[in-house]
C-alpha cells in the first residue's frame, strides 16, 4: 500500500497517510483542519521497492545449494562421496 505525503498550506504541517489507490486523497490537515496539498514522496516508493527487490535477489542467488564454495567438487561434499 503506497504512502502519501501531504503538507498543510495553512500551518506547513507535513504528515504521511497510508492509502489505497482507490482511497480519496486527504484534504484536511489533522492538526488545524486547513487545506493540504499532496507531496510527491519518492522515499515511500524507494522503501517499498527495496523490499521486494531484496526478496527477489535472495531467491535467484541461492545457486550453491550444497553450501560448499567449490560447488560439490571437494572431498567433503555429499555429491563427491556418492
Ligand atoms: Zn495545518
Amino acid at each position: 500500500m503506497p504512502v502519501y505525503e501531504y503538507q498543510c498550506t495553512a500551518c506547513n504541517n507535513t504528515f504521511e497517510l497510508r492509502q489505497k489507490f482507490s482511497d480519496e486523497p486527504a484534504t484536511e490537515c489533522p492538526s488545524c483542519g486547513g487545506t493540504v496539498k499532496k507531496l510527491i514522496s519518492s522515499t515511500a516508493f524507494t522503501l517499498k521497492g527495496g523490499g521486494w527487490y531484496a526478496e527477489g535477489y535472495s531467491g535467484t542467488s541461492g545457486s550453491g545449494s550444497t553450501g560448499c564454495p567449490s560447488g560439490g567438487g571437494c572431498a567433503g561434499c555429499p555429491s563427491a562421496a556418492a
